[in-house]
């Protein structure tokens, strides 16, 4: 496949550069591995403040109800699976997808390696094989990973982004 730009990775960086070169009449493919609106909106910042809301509420239930007026009878309990459930079926802006149907279609979710040959992409596709992908520009937009401060060290409690999903 040839085309006029290449972008590599679909969160806010990338989606949105491919909309505007598309938009100025560029074909334009964007090639993800994992997420389809990337970090922030599939998984990220939007998934992390379902959380927090919820922890917002637990907090206000534990310690503010009287406060606010409310009365509770008996135990209060509360159950973490059913609000990791809730966070991951928050809608976010990414499940309308921007893109039009055009561009859509030159969506791919497949891992991608840039080759040693100038201006060439190697696509493994899901399903096994791989494509290349030639393009006369490039855009680079896939993210960053967690970085630990010298010294330091994550509990068994905690795990990286990366583990975890
Ligand atoms: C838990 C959490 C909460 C956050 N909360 C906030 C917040 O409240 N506000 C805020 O502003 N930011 C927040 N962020 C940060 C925000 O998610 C990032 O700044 C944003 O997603 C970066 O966008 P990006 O397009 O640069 O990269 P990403 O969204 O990371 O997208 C990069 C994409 O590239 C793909 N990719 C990488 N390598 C390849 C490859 N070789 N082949 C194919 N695809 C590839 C990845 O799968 C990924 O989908 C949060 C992040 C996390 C993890």
């Amino acid at each position: 496949m040839q085309v006029d730009v290449m972008v590599l990775g679909s969160g806010p960086g990338g989606y949105v550069a491919a909309v505007r070169a598309s938009q100025l009449g560029q074909r334009v493919v964007v090639v993800e591995q994992k997420y389809r609106s990337g970090v922030c909106l599939d998984v990220g910042c939007i998934r992390s403040k379902a959380l927090l809301r919820n922890a917002e509420l637990a907090h206000l239930v534990n310690s503010e109800a009287g406060t606010f007026g409310i009365r509770i009878d008996g135990a209060v309990r509360f159950d973490y699976r059913a609000a990791y459930l809730r966070s991951r079926k928050v809608p976010t802006a990414g499940s309308g997808r921007a893109l039009p149907e055009e561009e859509e279609r030159h969506h791919r979710t497949h891992r991608a390696r840039l080759l040693h040959r100038p201006a060439h992409l190697q696509v493994d596709l899901a399903g096994g094989g791989t494509e290349t992908v030639t393009f006369d520009h490039a855009i680079i937009a896939t993210g960053a990973s967690a970085r630990l401060l010298p010294g330091t060290a994550l509990s068994e409690r905690v795990r990286t982004f990366e583990e975890q999903s």
